[in-house]
């Protein structure tokens, strides 16, 4: 009897675990119709479902924009919560602007319940390429297995660089300005609001990460200075709280900058690579931004590689 009660009681615990998610994304009024979603500042794990990313949406006459899908199905329904915090309209569609799997992996969430996903077709093909890859490092990081993540592309692609979209009377203009963390990542551009969606071509409070064989950083130094071109006043990063235009120059275009610059000229100095990660990652100019520890060293070692390939 007793045994049986206490098996009882361990399987109402297990069934109430996945339930038991600690982590809830921040959700932050930016202009008076957009709202950013912030996720979690440290790595992606099994209580934040991969959203360790910032994302948010635009409210329109008819209905809500969301801009980013979440790593997964938990992400995506953390981010409907997030909208349905604020406001009672439905979700009418979704953007994809990021390759990174934390910005589309969710897709399949909204996809159900047909609300159309819409995306730039250079986005889509990055993700296409790169999804074995997003596949292997989201189920490392969340648990699980690669192959049962359900993953779903935008229902509607544009082909070209620009797309203009008047949605609700809200004017949007999704653009490809460049490759930044993953090549194909794009911007979703609010002329009115004066306001930018970047994805993961702007790091705040924590420092990016240049991962090998996807990010280079020459490419990102570039992309980053064309969207600082459009002049936004409201910045909505791929990582961290929203912020205005030198905020996200001081916490990812000049490390960018620096990358380029200091690891060029240690080149230009035939320094070797040991010499020149030892010497470079012991620079702490950037070390105000999370994770700097795990990932300045990396950042260096990368940068240098790419560099001296050239
Ligand atoms: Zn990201």
């Amino acid at each position: 009897m007793l045994r049986k009660l206490s098996s009882g009681l361990i399987g109402l615990l297990l069934l109430a675990a996945p339930l038991a998610h600690a982590f809830e994304p921040t959700t932050q009024k930016v202009t008076d119709n957009v709202y950013a979603i912030i996720g979690e500042l440290d790595q992606r794990s099994a209580d934040n479902q991969g959203l360790n990313n910032t994302t948010g949406f635009i409210i329109t006459a008819d209905g809500v924009v969301l801009v980013g899908s979440g790593a997964t199905a938990g992400s995506a329904k953390m981010l409907e919560a997030a909208v349905k915090s604020v406001t009672d309209k439905p979700i009418k569609q979704v953007i994809n602007i990021g390759v990174q799997d934390h910005h589309w992996m969710g897709n399949s969430h909204f996809l159900a319940q047909k609300i159309p996903v819409s995306a730039l077709a250079k986005t889509v093909a990055s993700q296409h390429e790169q999804e074995p890859m997003n596949r292997m490092r989201l189920s490392s990081a969340i648990g699980g297995k690669p192959e049962d993540l359900k993953v779903e592309y935008a229902s509607e692609t544009f082909e070209g660089d620009e797309k203009t979209l008047t949605i609700g009377g809200v004017e949007m203009s999704l653009r490809y300005l460049g490759d930044a963390h993953f090549p194909g990542d794009a911007v979703l551009w609010l002329p009115k609001e004066k306001l930018v969606f970047t994805s993961d071509m702007v790091f705040n409070e924590r420092m990016l990460g240049v991962l090998p064989e996807i990010s280079k950083v020459k490419d990102w130094q570039a992309t980053f200075k064309k969207m600082a071109e459009l002049k936004p006043e409201h910045v909505i990063a791929g990582h961290g709280a929203p912020s205005d235009l030198a905020t996200a120059q001081k916490n990812t275009g000049d490390y960018l900058d620096w990358l380029v610059t200091e690891v060029g000229k240690s080149l230009e100095e035939m320094e070797d690579l040991g010499d020149a990660v030892k010497r470079l990652s012991a620079d702490d100019k950037f070390s105000f931004l999370k994770l700097s520890k795990d990932l300045h060293g990396r950042n260096v070692h990368q940068t240098y590689l790419q560099l001296e390939a050239e």
